[in-house]
This record gives C-alpha cells, structure tokens and sequence, in this order.
C-alpha cells in the first residue's frame, strides 16, 4: 500500500492521537523533579504571602491620617515577628517582610522620611496600599497553580517551596531506546576510518537531547544494513523501553531494512513526511511499543527529531501539547525556485533596529550538520514559496525548540 506524504503538522497530530501516556508515578524531591512532569495538579493550601506585610524598610502609618505629619515612633517590627496593633497617630518602624499591624495600611519608604529623637515626618501625599503586600496576593490558598502535565522548571520549584511542599508526585521518566542504522557507521574514537566510513554522531545527538529532557536512555548502538541484526535489535529494545528511536535506513534504497522489518514485527503507521530535510521517517508498532525512525542524514535526524518525535516523546511522558512557537524574522537572503515540501533552512539570527534579522548559513545541505551548530534557528519556508529579500519569515529558535 502507498503511503501518503505527510505535512509537519499532520504528523504531529497524527503521532499525539497514538500517544498512550505513561501512568507509573513517583514521588521526588523538589530538587531531584527538575524537567519533571506532575502527575497531579497542585493547589495551594496557604496564602502566599500569609500575611499581609511590608514591602520596603520604612515606616507603617495609617495612610488618611498620616500625610505630612510628625508622628511618634510606637513600635518595632523586624520579620518573623508578631506586632501589636498600631496605636492611632503613631508610626511603627517596619523591616521588609515585617507583618504591618492592624491599623497600618501604607508603609513609608524610610528614605522618603526623616527620623529624629523618636518621631518620624511623613511626606505630604500618602496613599493606602503604597509599599503594602496583601496577604494572598501571589497565591491564594485553594489554588491551582500546577495542572497535571506541566513540566517543572526551576522557577516552578521555586513556588512549590513557596507553599510548603518538599515532595511532589511525577511522572516517572520515559525510557528511550536509540539505534543508529549503517553498514558505514563506526563508533566515534576508533581510528582510523577505513575508506567509506563514516563517524556516527546521530546516536549522541539524540541521546544528549533525550537526557536533557530528563528521560532515561537506552544506548543500542551502531546496527548494520541487515534484516536479521535489525529485526533482533527492534525486538529487543521494544521491549526494554517505552519508545524505540532509530535513524538510517528508513529511504527507498535496497540496503533500507527498517520499514520491512517493522513491518515483519509489527504495524507500520507512515512513512514520509512532506518536508526538506527530513523526508523519509516512519512510524510503527511493534506490539504496545512505538518506533519512530528518522533519516540518517544528521541535519534530517536532527529537525525530524526536534520537530516531530519531540511532542510525540513529550505526550509519551505525560506532557502537555505545546504548539511550535514562531518568531518573525526580516530574511537577509533570497531564495529562488520553490520546493514541493515544507523546508526548514538554518539561519542565523541577529538584532537590527527593525527586529530580528535571519541570515541563510552558506551551506543547506542535510549532511552539513555544522549548518545546526552554527545556526541559530530554523526558518520555515511552506511549499512552493520564494523568498524575497526583506521579507518577514518565521523561524523557529533552536534553543528555544530544544528547551521548551
Ligand atoms: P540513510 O538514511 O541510511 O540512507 O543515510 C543517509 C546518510 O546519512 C548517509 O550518508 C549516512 O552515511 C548518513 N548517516 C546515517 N546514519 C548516520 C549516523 N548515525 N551518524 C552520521 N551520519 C549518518
Ligand atoms: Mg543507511
């Protein structure tokens, strides 16, 4: 059966409507749940702040009655401290975080006051509020502030604390098998390549990324172009990991076992994508395990991956569906003769004075995988569109595509 070429977006959704999340959670650590995905939302069982208190160093007044006048000094209150109530027509020294006591509802910042011999003169306008932090205007209890299936970042374990947690239930990490596919294939630090020969660097691109979204890998290595060895590897990694990632051999040519052996094991799904670079990627089954296979080119492997396996792997670990995030950009570049497929150039990015400026790197090729490193981001080109000089196109930031 011929398989339909597919658009970036139509693999996407097709791959996310497969993704079974997994359901086995743990509980870690604040510090260990870093790139994380929560397993259950979070609400807050306490204000932040708990207590209405004190912004700046000053002095507490109530507001209406305070304005220009010098008012005797009746209190103390450093933080952590529990204040009296404000004598009327007095002011309180407040330290940041100080609970105000009741009856103060302006703190005035010490270097807009002038203290002497246990008075304080006030400024001539005082508004209620000013310098104040209302208990609960960050957090109030009874909120949500995590749904289930958002990754945590730093900054999100930075308000976890700040309601009291110290543990949180997540989801436990994906387990990704990866295989690099080639006869020619040799593992970088043997030496020499012999003639035809060639270093893999798929298989440590793909992993480092996948540790650096917090899953567990499993290393299988270079396999060569032959059935047996493929179909024995596919059958052992489907069934140690949650998702099988291969690269090479997945085209058209002779010495291309991946499609039939993923159909000798299980089910193939598709197989092309309508872009450049990256054409040839297949999705299979091999019983409840997905395989993904992406293009030996390293250019290919790399934008397939990032583009496409990366939401489908992000909704295998429970994640939630991110939409790709555009950044418009003025092309400082012509591109002539449009493509059938959907291209994804590497640009470099740089500031003008009317925005972001994208300049083509010299060489497109898909096996020139120092286009991905000395570029900044990915301009998306749809099919059969030319580029003028000047025009606004829309990239994709790398880091960005990477991190988010
Ligand atoms: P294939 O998709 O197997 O036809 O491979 C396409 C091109 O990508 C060939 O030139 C391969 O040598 C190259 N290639 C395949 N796998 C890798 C890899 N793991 N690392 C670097 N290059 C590769
Ligand atoms: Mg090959």
């Amino acid at each position: 059966m011929r398989l339909p070429r597919l658009s970036i977006n139509d693999a996407r959704h097709l791959l996310l409507e497969r993704a079974i999340p997994i359901k086995e959670v743990k509980t870690k650590d604040l510090l260990e749940a870093n790139n994380c995905v929560l397993a259950k939302k979070i609400i807050s069982p306490i204000d932040v702040p708990l207590v209405t208190n004190s912004g700046m160093d000053g002095y507490a007044v109530e507001a209406r009655v305070s304005a220009g006048k010098t008012l005797e000094i009746s209190d103390r209150i450093p933080a952590g401290t529990l204040p009296s109530s404000l004598k009327k027509h007095t002011a309180a020294r407040i330290f940041t975080g100080a609970p105000l006591p009741q009856g103060a509802d302006a703190v005035i910042v010490q270097e807009d006051a002038i203290e002497a011999e246990g008075s304080v003169t006030l400024p001539k306008t005082l508004s209620i509020g000013q310098n104040v932090r209302q208990a609960g205007e960050d957090i109030r209890a009874g909120e949500e502030i995590f749904s289930a299936g958002h990754r945590l970042r730093a900054q999100d374990l930075g308000l976890l604390a700040s309601i009291g947690t110290s543990s949180v239930s997540v989801k436990r990490a994906l387990k990704v098998a990866v295989l690099s596919t080639g006869d020619e294939l040799v593992e970088p630090g043997l030496r020499p390549l012999k003639f035809g020969q060639l270093y893999s660097s798929n298989q440590v691109t793909l992993l480092s990324l996948l540790k650096h979204w917090g899953m567990d890998i499993v290393d299988f290595g270079i396999v060569p172009d032959d059935p047996i060895k493929i179909a024995k590897v596919f059958s052992q990694a489907s069934d140690v990991a949650d998702c099988v990632i291969t690269t090479g051999g997945v085209s058209v040519g002779e010495e291309d076992h991946v499609r039939s052996q993923i159909r000798n094991l299980g089910e193939l799904i598709f197989w092309k994508l309508n872009i450049k670079p990256g054409k040839p990627m297949a999705l299979g089954m091999i019983g409840p395990t997905p395989i993904l296979s992406l293009p030996g080119n390293p250019v290919s492997a790399f934008v397939v991956f990032l583009l496409v396996a990366k939401p489908f792997l992000y909704a295998l670990q429970g994640d939630s569906y991110k939409e790709l995030m555009y950044t418009p950009a003025s092309a400082k570049f012509t591109l002539e003769g449009s493509s059938d497929r959907q291209q994804y150039l590497r640009v470099r990015i740089s500031q003008s004075i009317t925005g972001l400026a994208a300049e083509l790197y010299p060489h497109q090729g898909s096996g020139v995988f120092t286009s991905v490193c000395k570029s900044d981001a990915l301009a998306e080109v749809p099919p059969k569109t030319e580029i003028t000089n000047s025009q606004s196109i829309n990239v994709l930031m790398l880091d960005h595509l990477i991190s988010s």
